[in-house]
C-alpha cells in the first residue's frame, strides 16, 4: 500500500454542491483541517442548475410572511411526514442563511425598495424564493465557492469516493476516512479523517427520463448504507411535472417552475386549462376555481387563491400524467406548458433568460411566441441518510449527511426552493457539528486498517477480474428503463414486485460485467463502480414503494389511491441486510410533534 496516496484531514466533505461548499465553510471556520472531494469539475454540481430560488420567509413582498407559515406549508407540502424538527429549524434559519449568502457577494434580484426579491412558487402561501434570474444556483454556487477557496480549503476535484472506511478496533465502526479514485488517471488516494460529511446530492441516473445529470447515482446513499447508516423516505421520489420532451437528445432536462409562478399555463391537445379538474381537497380552500380569479391572483394575491398551477408538484405531475394517458397529450407525448399568450416577449426574456435560450438553441422553439412541450421528469428524491436533525449526524459515529443526499426534511414531497435553502441550513449544521466532533476526540483519533485499504482496492478494480462479461451500459440502459416503467409515477403492487425481480436479475448480471482497458481514464470502469450504488438504491426504493401501501406525496399507488392514516404515522427505515448486498425494512414510528408546532395544523 505504500502506493496509495495518503493525506490527513479533520473534516472530509464528499460533495461540493450547496450543501457541500456550506459544510465545508462551516467546518473551516469552526477550526477544522478541512477538504472537499468531488466527482466531477468544482462548480459542475447540481446546485449550479436551481434555477427558481431559494425559499426563506423574508418577508420582503409579503410582511406577513414568517417562519412559521414556510414551515406549516412545508409540512403540508410533504404531506406530514417531514421530520418536523429539521422542517422547524429550515423555516427558523433559512432567511439567515440568505442574508449571509448576500454578505459574501451574491447578488440577488431587487424589489423596487432595493429588498432581495421573492417569487411565487408552488406549495409557498407567499412570495418567498430569494432569486436571480432563472440563475440562482449558478450565483450561490459562485458565491460559496469563491468563498470555500478564498479561506484556504483544499479542494480534490475529479476524484470519486467509492468506500467509507472506518476504524474497526472500537467495534462500533467509527468514521476514520474515505477512499477514492481520480478519475483521470485511476489512481487510489485515502483521505484519513474522523468526520466524513456526506453531501453527493441525488439518484435521478436510475431513472430514463431525469433531469439529473451522470454524477446523480445515489452514491452516498449507498456508501452510507454500506457502512451501517440508514435511510428513510426512500418511496419517495419527485417527478417534476415539467421536463422538455423534445427532442430525444434532451428528453428529461427541466423547464423551472418559474414558468408556471411567472404566468403560464398548462393546456392539453384541445387547448383545454386542465389543471382545474385536478384540484385535490387538501388544497380546494387555498386554490383558485376559475380562471378568471386565477388570473387575478398574478396581481391581487390578498383578495384572489392561486391556480391550479402552483399546486406543488406531486399533484401537477400527477394531473399531467393523466391527461396524457386519456390521449389528450401534445405531439411528442407531452402537454402545452403556455406563457407565450400570456407574458410579453421582453417580460419573458427578463425574468426567464435561460428557459429562453434553452428552448430555442435545443429544440429551435420561441418561447416569446409559442407553447413549450413539457411532460414529468424524474427531479429529486426526498429519501435519504436518516440524520439527528440538529447535528445532521448519522447512526455511525463521525458520519455526517446533508442536502438532497439526508432524508427526513421534505417528507414525502418537497416544495420548490425548499432545497436551496436546506443545503445552506444543513451544511451549515454538519459542518459545525462534523468539526465540534473532531475538536472534542483530542489525540485519540480513529485509525484506518490496512485490511480496509486492501479491500477498498480489491473491490475498486474488481470489474477488471472478469473476462469476457457483459458491459455497464447494457446493464445501466436496462436499470433505467425498469425503474422508469415499474418505479415510476404510478405505481402497482405486482409492478413493483416485478422490479425487484427485474433487480435481481440485474445485481447477478452485475457480478460477471466486466470493463476493457486499464484504470487510465476509463469511463466504462467509472460506471461499473456507480451502478453498484445505483443498484442497491433501486432496490431501497423499489422496495419501499411495495411496501407503503397507500399515495401520499412523491408516491402514487393505483392500487391504493388516497392516503392511509396509519401509514402516515411511519417511516420506513432501510438498513444493508446481513447479505450486505441487498436492503431490508423496518417501520418506525414519526417521531411526535410538541404541541406549540401541532397548533398551525388545526
Ligand atoms: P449537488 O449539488 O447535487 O452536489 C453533489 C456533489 O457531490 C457534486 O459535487 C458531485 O460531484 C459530488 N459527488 C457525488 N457522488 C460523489 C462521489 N462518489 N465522490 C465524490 N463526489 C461525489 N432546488 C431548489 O431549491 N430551487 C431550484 O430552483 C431548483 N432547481 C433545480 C433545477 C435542476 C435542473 C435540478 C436538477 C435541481 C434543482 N433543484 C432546485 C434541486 C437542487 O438543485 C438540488 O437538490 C441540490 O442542488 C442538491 O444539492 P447538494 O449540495 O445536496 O448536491
Amino acid at each position: 500500500e505504500g502506493g496509495i496516496e495518503r493525506h490527513q484531514y479533520d473534516v472530509v466533505v464528499v460533495g461540493a454542491g450547496g450543501a457541500g461548499l456550506r459544510a465545508a465553510i462551516a467546518a473551516h471556520e469552526a477550526g477544522a483541517n478541512t477538504a472537499i472531494v468531488c466527482k466531477s469539475l468544482l462548480g459542475k454540481a447540481h446546485t449550479v442548475m436551481a434555477e427558481g430560488g431559494i425559499a426563506a420567509a423574508m418577508g420582503n413582498r409579503w410582511p406577513e410572511d414568517n417562519w412559521e407559515v414556510h414551515f406549516r406549508d412545508t409540512m403540508r407540502g410533504g404531506k406530514m411526514l417531514n421530520n418536523w424538527r429539521m422542517a422547524q429549524l429550515h423555516a427558523q434559519e433559512a432567511p439567515e442563511r440568505v442574508l449571509e449568502l448576500e454578505d459574501w457577494g451574491a447578488l440577488f434580484d431587487r424589489t423596487d425598495d432595493g429588498l432581495i426579491s421573492q417569487r411565487d412558487f408552488g406549495g409557498h402561501r407567499y412570495a418567498r424564493l430569494a432569486h436571480v434570474g432563472d440563475r440562482t444556483g449558478l450565483e450561490m454556487i459562485r458565491t460559496l465557492q469563491q468563498r470555500a477557496v478564498q479561506i484556504g480549503i483544499d479542494v480534490f476535484m475529479e476524484c470519486t469516493v467509492t468506500d467509507l472506511l472506518q476504524d474497526r478496533s472500537s467495534g462500533e465502526g467509527r468514521m476514520a476516512g474515505v477512499f477514492a479514485y481520480w478519475r483521470e488517471t485511476g489512481r487510489f488516494v485515502v483521505i484519513d479523517a474522523p468526520a466524513v460529511i456526506l453531501a453527493t446530492g441525488g439518484i435521478g441516473k436510475s431513472f430514463k427520463v431525469t433531469s439529473n445529470s451522470w454524477e446523480y447515482t445515489g452514491d452516498g446513499h449507498a456508501l452510507a448504507l454500506r457502512a451501517g447508516a440508514k435511510l428513510i423516505n426512500m418511496e419517495f421520489v419527485q417527478f417534476h411535472p415539467t421536463g422538455m420532451v423534445w427532442p430525444p437528445s434532451v428528453k428529461g432536462l427541466l423547464v423551472t417552475e418559474s414558468v408556471r409562478g411567472d404566468g403560464g399555463i398548462l393546456k392539453n391537445s384541445e387547448g383545454k386549462r386542465f389543471m382545474f379538474d385536478y384540484i385535490p381537497d387538501f388544497f380546494k380552500a387555498e386554490t383558485a376555481d376559475t380562471e378568471e380569479e386565477a388570473d387575478r391572483w398574478y396581481d391581487d394575491k390578498k383578495n384572489n387563491r392561486r391556480p391550479p398551477e402552483l399546486l406543488p408538484r406531486d399533484e401537477v405531475a400527477r394531473a399531467i400524467n393523466s391527461e396524457i394517458k386519456a390521449g389528450r397529450g401534445s405531439e411528442h407525448g407531452g402537454i402545452y406548458l403556455d406563457i407565450a399568450s400570456r407574458r410579453t416577449p421582453e417580460f419573458i426574456r427578463k425574468r426567464l433568460p435561460s428557459m429562453y435560450h434553452q428552448f430555442k438553441e435545443l429544440a429551435d422553439v420561441d418561447i416569446t411566441a409559442e407553447p413549450m412541450e413539457i411532460g414529468p421528469t424524474c427531479h429529486y428524491v426526498m429519501g435519504g441518510v436518516e440524520v439527528d436533525a440538529d447535528s445532521q449526524e448519522s447512526a455511525v459515529t463521525g458520519l455526517y449527511a446533508a442536502g438532497e443526499v439526508s432524508g427526513g426534511m421534505h417528507g414525502s414531497n418537497r416544495l420548490g426552493g425548499n432545497s436551496l435553502s436546506d443545503l445552506l441550513v444543513f451544511g451549515r449544521r454538519a459542518g459545525e457539528s462534523a468539526a465540534a466532533y473532531v475538536a472534542g476526540l483530542g489525540e485519540a483519533r480513529p485509525a484506518v486498517s490496512d485490511e480496509d485499504l486492501r479491500a477498498g482496492q480489491w473491490s475498486a478494480v474488481a470489474p477488471f477480474s472478469v473476462d469476457g462479461g457483459e458491459n455497464p451500459y447494457s446493464i445501466q440502459h436496462d436499470l433505467q428503463q425498469k425503474m422508469n416503467d415499474l418505479v415510476g409515477i404510478i405505481r402497482t403492487e405486482a409492478e413493483l414486485a416485478q422490479a425487484l425481480e427485474e433487480i435481481e436479475q440485474l445485481k447477478v448480471r452485475a457480478k460477471s460485467m466486466s470493463v476493457d482497458g486499464h484504470r487510465q481514464y476509463n469511463p466504462g470502469w467509472h460506471l461499473a463502480l456507480d451502478l453498484r450504488n445505483m443498484l442497491l438504491v433501486s432496490e431501497a426504493i423499489a422496495k419501499a414503494a411495495l411496501a407503503r401501501q397507500e399515495s401520499r406525496g412523491g408516491h402514487t399507488r393505483d392500487d391504493f389511491p388516497g392516503p392511509n392514516p396509519e401509514w402516515g404515522a411511519k417511516n420506513l427505515v432501510v438498513s444493508l441486510a446481513d447479505d450486505g448486498e441487498s436492503v431490508m425494512l423496518n417501520p418506525q414510528p414519526l417521531p411526535p410533534m410538541p404541541d406549540d408546532l401541532k397548533k398551525f395544523f388545526d
